[in-house]
């Protein structure tokens, strides 16, 4: 069995096996428990659990089964043993495929919600064939999924790495810096500028992590690695509360498993073991 998911704008002509359903309200996603396991809804069509979906996307195929996001009105009802769940609950239940299917679902329906109208003429817009995209019939602009690249980036200093904490973090927690990236602006200009801006410092020898997307509501997560060059911390306080250099061995409370800042903090632990 393949188990790599194939994306694809091509639905089936009629389906003839149960399909995975990603399906929102508002920003959870439909799930099934049964017992203490959590599973995204396998079936031909959502009305065999009384569901009508308002829009529907192909997503593509994975381990040999359709997937669909779909998304239902905040008033409909669902019972037994569905539920819905937030994506930052999902990640510790769904396997990796199975989470990024969902994740690419949920950017893909918060698209369509907010293209309905052409943004240039204010027409109604509609889907256009075969490819990921929506048409204005009236002017002829062609809307994508809207994907907003943002840079995040760990700065290292003998040994310690710089960590803040954000005014919109809504706890105690302390994470790399990021920002995003401004038209025009280079990848490697947009971690420069961040880190300036927010604490002050300049940084240097700036190299690829990864990436991830990330569809709270439409980023993309660009992460680097980068060490300190020059400068004394002194923080943006519009956007952070507090920023220090944290040596392995006492770091404050660090973002969750779900994020590509955790990897790299955990990254950066692992080296330093092995060092
Ligand atoms: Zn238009």
């Amino acid at each position: 069995m393949d188990h790599k998911f194939i994306p694809s704008n091509s639905p089936p002509d009629r389906l003839n096996a149960p399909a995975f359903w990603f399906i929102f309200r508002a920003n959870k996603m439909l799930v099934r428990e049964v017992g203490h396991e959590i599973m995204v809804p396998i079936m031909i069509d959502p009305k065999e659990i009384n569901i009508k979906p308002s829009r529907i996307h192909y997503l593509g195929i994975l381990q040999e089964r359709h997937c669909f996001a779909a998304e239902m009105a905040e008033s409909q009802p669902v019972s037994g043993d569905l539920s819905f769940q937030s994506l930052w609950h999902l990640y510790d239940y769904l396997d990796d495929d199975l989470f990024n299917i969902a994740i690419r679902a949920r950017q893909i329906i918060n698209w369509d919600r907010t293209s309905i109208f052409c943004s240039r003429c204010g027409s109604r817009t509609k889907d256009k064939a075969k490819i990921r995209a929506k048409e204005c019939p009236d002017c002829g602009f062609i809307m994508f999924p809207r994907i907003s690249p943002a840079i995040i980036v760990l700065v290292e200093k003998d040994g310690k790495i710089l960590l803040a904490r954000a005014v919109r973090f809504k706890e105690d927690i302390y994470s790399v810096l990021a920002g995003f990236v401004e038209p025009g602006e280079t990848l490697e200009e947009a971690v420069e500028r961040e880190v300036e801006e927010e604490v002050g410092i300049k940084i240097k020898d700036i190299r690829y992590f990864g990436s991830q997307p990330w569809p709270f509501p439409d980023s993309l997560m660009i992460a680097f690695i980068a060490r300190y060059k020059s400068g004394r911390i002194k923080i943006d306080k519009e956007e952070i509360v507090d920023a220090r250099w944290f040596s392995p061995d006492n770091l404050p409370n660090i973002p969750g498993n779900i994020s590509i800042a955790r990897r790299m903090i955990d990254w950066f632990l692992n080296r330093k073991k092995t060092d």
